[in-house]
């Protein structure tokens, strides 16, 4: 019996405790949060410039920072880089790949399509961004050109077409600013979490937190395959596509 009055008191406690908690008045203070603090990152002076702590993956001067194979050639010439359509036999495409690796990141890039307008659908402008290797943004000369809506401009290669068409005509510079998040797999290689990305064409919204379905495939269905940091490859589809003001802030 004793034991049975103690417990309500207990019982009767703990209510009076929650009512009184959940009444409690906050001050503006009790929900600021101080620490830790968010590192400076200085932007840059202008838009045509990468911030500071940011990768310069090309910054108009040279090809450095990237391995170019054999029998390809990126021609650098007034700050701009663009792919020589040789007319020598080449198995295409080929991409070149930067010297460092990559995870989650944000990337900027600005391209251009030839302003001669040549081929159409696929042929035409064709380039592209393989992010970590395995995932290509498309690179394309969409500008009134029809194709696959899952291999245009703005897509993420034979699985997510964008959510618009923000093509620029042929000749004009156009910017992707890219916000992507890896793929996670456990020690044994199942897949965790898939890679999402976010893509922003010359300011508009194409790709919003899009969940990529795997490696790029040209054929069949994509999958997943285990794998840590990787570099970014550059697609030569025998297309001078153009370059400048390129950048990863590996977050
Ligand atoms: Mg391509």
């Amino acid at each position: 019996m004793k034991m049975k009055k103690s417990l309500t008191l207990v019982m009767m406690l703990f209510a009076i405790t929650t009512c009184y908690a959940q009444k409690k008045e906050y001050k503006p203070e009790d929900t600021e949060v101080w620490e830790p603090v968010p590192k400076a990152v200085t932007p840059a002076k202008t838009n045509d410039q990468a911030p500071v702590d940011a990768v310069v993956l090309f910054n108009g001067a040279d090809m450095k920072e990237w391995i170019i194979p054999e029998g390809t050639f990126w021609d650098v010439k007034d700050g701009v880089v663009t792919v020589r359509a040789s007319k020598e036999k080449l198995e295409r495409p080929v991409t070149i790949e930067s010297k460092k690796s990559f995870g989650d990141m944000q990337m900027h890039i600005e391209w251009r399509s030839p302003k001669k307008v040549e081929g159409d659908g696929q042929r035409r402008g064709n380039s592209g961004i393989f992010i970590q290797s395995k995932y290509e943004l498309q690179i394309q000369d969409n500008y009134e050109n029809a194709t696959y809506v899952n291999g245009q401009a703005g897509s993420i290669y034979k699985q997510i077409p964008p959510l618009v068409n923000a093509c620029k005509k042929p000749g004009e510079w156009q910017t992707y600013d890219v916000f992507y998040t890896a793929p996670k797999f456990d020690d044994i290689g199942l897949l965790l979490s898939p890679a999402y990305i976010t893509v922003v064409h010359n300011g508009i919204l194409v790709q919003n937190h899009a969940e990529i379905k795997g490696s790029i495939k040209f054929i069949g269905i994509p999958y997943y395959e285990p794998h840590g940091r990787l570099p970014l490859r550059l697609q030569d589809h025998g297309n001078p596509v153009s370059f400048r003001n390129i950048w990863v802030r590996d977050l």
